[in-house]
C-alpha cells in the first residue's frame, strides 16, 4: 500500500503485523481481562491491510464486527534480541491502524482456548494510514487517540495510558521474532471499542499524525 511519508510516499509491505492485546488498563477492565505483567500479542495476516478511504467488509461469518483505533509503530530496520533503550533509532515512524475484530468469533475461539487468527485476520480487517509521521516529530508517550462513528465519539484516550511503552513493546517482540524494516506493531486500543454497522463512516484519529477514515459495508451474499 502506498503511503504518505515526509514529502514523498512509501510503498508499505510489512512481513508481519503484530498486534499487542490489553495495552490500555480500562481496555483491559472493558474486556474483564486481566491487567498483564508482560506483553501479549497476537499477528495480522499483511493481507488484512487496506489504505485511508477504504471499505471493510463485515463478513458473513461474524455477527459483531468491533473497531479498536491504535498507534501503530513502523519500522525501519531489523530488530533482534535488543534492549528497550536501543531501539528508538531502529522505528521508521508512526500511524494510525483500526484493529478491526469479529468480536463473537473471538470470543468463542477465547472459550475453547483458541487462537484468534480468524477473528483478527479477515481481508479488510486492518485499514492503516493516512500517513507515517517520522519517529522525531511527535512524542509517542503523550498523544490524544480517538474514533468516532457517523461523528459521535465512541473512543478517546491519550497514549499516556499505555500499560508497556513502544520501546519496550518493540524490544520484547523482537526477543520472540525478529522485526524487518516496514513491519508494523499495533500497540493496542483504549476503551470504548464496540461494534459496527453496514454503512458506518469511521475515523479514527491520533494527534499530530492525522484522521484514517472508512466505511463499513456487508459481505454481499
Ligand atoms: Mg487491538
Amino acid at each position: 500500500m502506498i503511503l504518505k511519508f515526509g514529502d514523498g510516499d512509501l510503498d508499505l509491505k510489512p512481513t508481519k503485523i503484530v498486534a499487542v492485546a490489553r495495552n490500555y488498563k480500562a481496555h483491559a477492565e472493558e474486556m474483564r481481562s486481566a491487567v498483564p505483567s508482560k506483553p501479549t500479542f497476537f499477528l495480522k495476516p499483511p493481507s488484512s491491510l487496506v489504505s485511508d478511504n477504504s471499505n471493510v467488509v463485515l463478513p458473513r461469518m461474524s455477527a459483531r464486527v468491533d473497531y479498536e483505533v491504535e498507534l501503530a509503530v513502523v519500522m525501519k530496520s531489523v530488530v533482534k534480541n535488543s534492549a528497550p533503550g536501543t531501539v528508538k533509532d531502529k522505528i521508521l515512524g508512526y500511524t494510525i491502524l483500526v484493529d478491526i475484530t469479529a468480536r463473537d468469533i473471538q470470543a468463542e475461539a477465547k472459550k475453547a482456548g483458541m487462537p484468534w487468527t480468524i477473528a483478527k485476520g479477515y481481508d479488510t480487517f486492518a485499514p492503516l494510514g493516512p500517513r507515517i509521521v517520522g519517529v522525531e516529530e511527535v512524542n509517542e508517550k503523550d498523544l490524544d487517540i480517538w474514533l468516532k462513528v457517523n461523528g459521535e465519539y465512541k473512543q478517546r484516550g491519550n497514549t499516556d495510558q499505555m500499560i508497556f511503552s513502544v520501546e519496550e513493546l518493540v524490544s520484547y517482540i523482537s526477543h520472540i521474532m525478529t522485526l524487518e524494516p516496514m513491519d508494523v506493531i499495533a500497540t493496542g486500543t483504549p476503551s470504548g471499542v464496540g461494534p459496527m454497522e453496514e454503512g458506518d463512516a469511521v475515523e479514527a484519529g491520533i494527534e499530530h499524525i492525522g484522521v484514517l477514515r472508512f466505511r463499513a459495508v456487508r459481505e454481499s451474499q
